[in-house]
């Protein structure tokens, strides 16, 4: 048939997050509401779109497509040319084109409204269906095996759609029109209930029900979930917890609690509509709120803590299993300690075995390991302390567009790498820390499916200055034509002003427990002033010799030993924080402070910290890093307090901080029955007031209006809350951590944006 003289034709490129969200049928749905005819079709991580009709309409759909989009798609750009009108009187979704190009993927999505709906519907074909899914939620990167998105390409390949599915897969005006994850009863994946030794208890509904059963009288049950196993157990039930935290090998770090609605996350603390709007959102991160005093929780989830991770269902698995067993649950990552999440079932029953009393397993693969994110609300806003499911592999911008490909291998701890093509930074999810060989694996694996995926062939690595660092070894076997060292915190603070879009000079803060200093020491209270091509260190706290090295992570007495050092006459002071410790350990210890033996120089506010929670009286050990910091901040609250004095020094241009007044203070203090609650709320003001009268001083002399904060520290919310209103109360204009979380998480990140940016340049 001929275009009448009337028609109008038209092509559209969509750009951005558009595949694996409904976003074909939506524009199916918004052409045939206008009465327009043509195409639309997926090509590499783009939409394109035909179009012919009155012009008018034409008009109206394309404004549509804008303001009508489905909510969790992202429009980046559209492109716009006219098209020869073909005659096509109706609209179709075409097969997907393979091509090169970007080629986003989209992030799992928690299950939306509509399918919770039918999941508890007796009168719904899907009624109870752990497998639930639409073209707007349910996984997408743990189920993808490669691009286009299309059900042949992902992990549901193997199940075939009765006919009843398959006609709500063609049916236009069905919400599963083109869903790829489509499934029900009939024809989707299985979930069933093994002993650990493998013997399989129920089936289908049935062992979901008896999962949860066995939940409520105590037991552990490991859950294969979207990217892993959790395991879980009845949250306010502190025998069973005990129990999990004693065979995973997990002393007292905080376990994450899941519910099904947030009127149930209600009860277990005070939210506020931001972090109400967080733990409801498609990415359903844990979200840390504050811990009610009536909480059922039982106190060993978080012990020392004001806080509880708390994160909403997010699957019907998930859904089905807590409205059955009635009260939260623990949900945490399913692994022995440190390790990666299992992903397989066979894997899971290998490794969990000590662990899980029961497993709940099913036969949708996971392709992708991705563990949960977390995150907390700051002054009304998010920062995410860990990326994973639901952010990756969501693609970020650098500022400056690298000319060659790049894989940035990122930290040693909480580890994440950055896959470059160009302006586009691929930041893997979580891998965590890289001190075991499955975690190596995981590395591996992970950036083997990233490869795969964005189709990028790294041609140059960029790892961390640390010699020592498993990942810089991974960098160097990789031998690819180029090799770039980053210095730990010049990444952090280039990560900060690349995802803020800022090239030009800033003063960043870097703050954390540790990164290898370019004169060989412990860095980690860093004052600099940094660009994404280079950087000069403006200030630092004055070195520490840290006894036993590695070790000192862990024994915050070690530490404040360490500082006493420095000022032999506040040994009255420092007391507290060696009572009940043995001669012997300490005799040692002074003796390799003595002879510089086994005892690095550090400069970190991760072992400040340390040192104050030591001297305070409140903690000689630790049993994860980061114990001590997050106690102190927990007794400080949000309760006012006069900062105490620190000394500032000018050693050749360089600011030296010491804090050994500050923790002589602190002791004398509490050794005269100050309150230990204010003394910490003195103490997170006094690193305030310290750290922000020096960064104006050094913005100040380097004529910069840009304060950039990054590093681990800056998770913990009055520092990163004081500093950010401090600088701004005198004019600076500051960077906070958003697309990424201020912890090593980013360091990948900053890695690839200096790293791009000096290639750009030509170095
Ligand atoms: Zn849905
Ligand atoms: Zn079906
Ligand atoms: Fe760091």
């Amino acid at each position: 048939m001929n275009a009448s003289p009337a028609t109008t034709a038209r092509f559209l490129r969509v750009t951005g997050v558009v595949q694996g969200v409904g976003f074909r049928p939506f524009v199916y749905r918004l052409a045939t509401h206008h009465s327009l005819g043509g195409w639309v079709r997926n090509v590499a991580g783009t939409v394109e779109i035909h179009i012919e009709g009155d012009v008018e309409e034409l008009e109206a759909f394309q404004a549509e497509l804008r303001t009508e989009a489905p909510p969790i798609a992202r429009i980046d750009a559209l492109e716009l040319a006219s098209a020869l009108a073909c005659g096509a009187n109706d609209f179709r979704i075409v097969e997907s084109a393979d091509a090169e190009g970007i080629r986003p993927v989209t992030p799992d999505l928690a299950m939306c409204a509509e399918c919770e709906a039918e999941l508890f519907d007796p009168n719904d074909r899907r009624y109870r269906h752990p497998f639930i899914t639409c073209t707007n939620c349910g996984p997408r990167y743990t189920i993808v095996r490669s691009l286009p998105y299309d059900r042949e390409r992902t992990s549901m390949a193997l199940f075939r759609k009765c006919a009843v599915c398959d006609a709500e897969y063609q049916s236009p005006d069905d919400r599963r029109y083109h869903a790829e994850t489509v499934a029900c009863p009939d024809c989707g994946p299985q979930v069933w209930l093994v002993r650990a030794d493998g013997l399989a208890l129920s089936h289908e509904d049935g062992a979901i029900r008896e999962a949860a059963a066995q939940l409520k009288m105590g037991l552990i049950v490991a859950i294969r979930g979207i990217g892993g196993f959790h395991l879980a157990c009845d949250a306010t039930n502190d025998q069973a917890v005990r129990r999990l935290r004693e065979r995973k090998q997990r002393d007292a770090k905080p376990l994450a609690v899941m519910v099904r609605t947030i009127g149930q996350a209600g009860a277990l603390g005070t939210i506020s509509l931001q972090e109400a709007l967080l733990l409801c959102s498609p990415e359903r991160p844990v979200v840390l709120i504050e811990r009610a005093d009536e909480s059922p929780i039982a106190p060993s989830v978080s012990p020392g803590l004001d806080r509880t991770g708390v994160m909403i269902s997010y699957t019907p698995l998930h859904h089905l299993l807590l409205e059955d067993v009635g009260r939260p649950l623990v949900m945490t990552s399913g692994n022995l300690s440190e390790e990666p999440i299992a992903i397989d079932n066979e894997e899971a029953l290998l490794r969990l075995k000590g662990i899980a009393d029961l497993f709940l397993l099913h036969d949708r693969e996971i392709l992708s390991r991705v563990d949960d994110s977390v995150a907390r609300v700051v002054d009304g806003k998010p920062v995410l302390l860990r990326r994973a499911r639901g952010y990756a592999p969501l693609t970020l911008r650098l500022p400056v567009s690298s000319p060659r490909t790049l894989i940035a291998v990122g930290p040693h701890l909480k580890n994440t790498f950055t896959l470059v093509s160009h302006n586009a930074a691929h930041v893997s999810p979580h891998i965590g820390d890289l001190d075991s060989v499955e975690s190596l694996d995981h590395f591996r694996a992970t950036l083997d499916r990233y490869e795969d995926l964005f189709r990028i062939t790294p041609e140059v690595a960029v790892h961390d200055l640390h010699p020592g660092y498993l990942s810089t070894r991974l960098a160097e076997e990789m031998e690819l034509e180029g090799i770039i060292a980053v210095q730990h915190h010049h990444a952090h603070v280039a990560a900060v002003a690349a995802e803020h879009g800022i090239t030009s000079p800033v003063v960043g803060l870097a703050f954390d427990g540790t990164g290898f200093g370019d004169d060989g020491n412990v860095w980690g209270a860093e004052t600099l002033v940094a660009d994404l091509n280079g950087y000069k260190r403006a200030a630092h706290l004055r070195y520490v010799p840290l006894p036993g090295g590695d070790l000192a992570a862990r024994e915050p007495w070690r530490v404040a030993l360490g500082y006493l050092s420095l000022d032999t006459g506040a040994g009255d002071a420092f007391a507290l924080a060696f009572r009940g410790i043995d001669e012997g350990l300490r005799a040692n210890a002074e003796r390799q402070i003595e002879r510089r033996l086994i005892a690095p120089l550090a400069s970190s506010m991760g072992r400040l910290f340390d040192a104050a929670s030591a001297v305070l009286g409140l903690r000689q050990r630790a049993s994860y890093e980061g114990q001590a910091a997050m106690e102190l901040e927990a007794l400080a609250g949000s309760q006012p307090a006069e900062p105490l004095a620190m000394e500032l020094c000018d050693t050749n241009g360089v600011i030296v901080i010491d804090p050994v007044p500050l923790l002589a203070a602190l002791g004398e203090q509490r050794q005269k029955g100050v309150d230990v609650g204010l003394l910490a709320a003195r103490f997170h003001e006094s690193i305030v007031h310290m750290a922000g009268a020096v960064a104006v001083k050094v913005a100040d002399a380097a004529s910069i209006d840009t304060v950039a904060l990054g590093g681990g520290s800056f998770q913990n919310a009055r520092l990163l809350s004081g500093i950010r209103r401090y600088l701004e109360a005198r004019g600076l204009n500051v960077l906070v951590p958003r697309q990424l979380g201020p912890n090593d998480g980013a360091i990948s990140f900053g890695q690839a944006a200096v790293a791009s940016s000096l290639l750009a340049r030509g170095d």
